[in-house]
């Protein structure tokens, strides 16, 4: 054999055993719908039954980011997590409470007792497929009230799974970071500004329209002030434009940092989760005496 015919054979075979070696070790997808049916056994083991509701909205931000913002980033966060610990991720869900945007075009808020029932009814369907843990992570600022009081009802009624939900924590280190990287005014910065903006700007910057971000203003209109005192109304009194913050000063370094800080925390607390046995057993626990009594 001649050295070029003896290179091309080493040549192929190599070729041919990485092609056979990548097929065998075929990487099993987070995503629910992506998985097959076949691999849905090996899904639950890896997981440890662990499955991710990702919680979004549909709603204005801004005149400069997409209506579906906070949906694209519990996608991408979970997306990113899960490749550093795996768990199942159920598909898009982009149903929460969403009132104060319904003046604005493309916002879908549904009644509220439909949106209960379909996050009452989703959890449930999880859980029938397997799933012993069901992890939230939400985008939506509007949504933790509904979220906390959801899981309080979840002590009306025994289950077969737990549920947890997922926040980042604002720690010393995040603080120090964040005040370094911040251009705007904080306090101010709550939808569609300087943080929300940076982050689209890394996970969909395709998306993001930088030079709409002054085209209206994200400002504090403080047209209602009642101290301690909370109406629904607040929200659209100070906000009218569904824009709070400056998007203008948004850069792509906050925005590595906000998304590297949120992915690694919940990566690590997948980790946690996955490896927790306690809130199950005492859940149980609890409605043994609930019974008992
Ligand atoms: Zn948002």
């Amino acid at each position: 054999m001649n050295t070029t015919i003896k290179k091309g054979l080493i040549g192929f075979m190599t070729l041919f055993i990485i092609k056979t070696s990548s097929l065998h070790t075929q990487e099993l997808h987070s995503r629910w719908d992506e998985l097959t049916e076949s691999e849905w056994p090996k899904a639950l083991k890896a997981s440890n039954q662990t499955c991710i509701l990702p919680i979004g909205i549909l709603e204005k931000h801004g005149p400069h980011v997409p209506i579906g913002s906070d949906l694209i980033k519990v996608r991408e966060w979970s997306a990113r997590a899960t490749k550093r610990e795996y768990a199942v991720v159920f598909p898009d869900f982009f149903y929460g409470q969403i009132n104060e945007a319904r003046h604005q075009p493309g916002t879908f808020s549904l009644p509220a007792k439909v949106v209960w029932d379909m996050l009452e009814a989703t959890c449930d369907e999880i859980g029938r497929n397997g799933f012993k843990k069901i992890v939230i992570i939400n985008g939506h600022g509007g949504n933790p009230e509904m979220i906390r009081y959801f899981m309080q009802t979840r002590l009306e009624k025994q289950r077969n799974y737990a549920l947890y939900f997922f926040e980042p924590p604002s720690d010393s280190n995040y603080v120090k970071n964040l005040a370094a990287l911040h251009k705007s005014d904080r306090a101010n910065d709550q939808h569609a500004g300087e943080r929300e903006t940076s982050e689209l700007l890394v996970l969909r910057p395709d998306l993001v329209k930088m030079d709409s971000a002054t085209n209206q203003s994200g400002a504090n209109q403080r047209r209602l002030n009642i101290p301690n005192v909370y109406t629904a109304i607040r929200w659209y009194a100070n906000f009218p434009n569904h824009y709070a913050g400056e998007g203008a000063a948004a850069t792509r370094k906050l925005g590595e940092f906000l998304t590297e800080h949120t992915v690694s925390t919940f990566a690590a607390a997948i980790k946690n989760i996955k490896a927790d046995t306690k809130t199950l057993e005492l859940q149980n626990e609890f409605f043994n005496r609930v019974k008992a009594e």
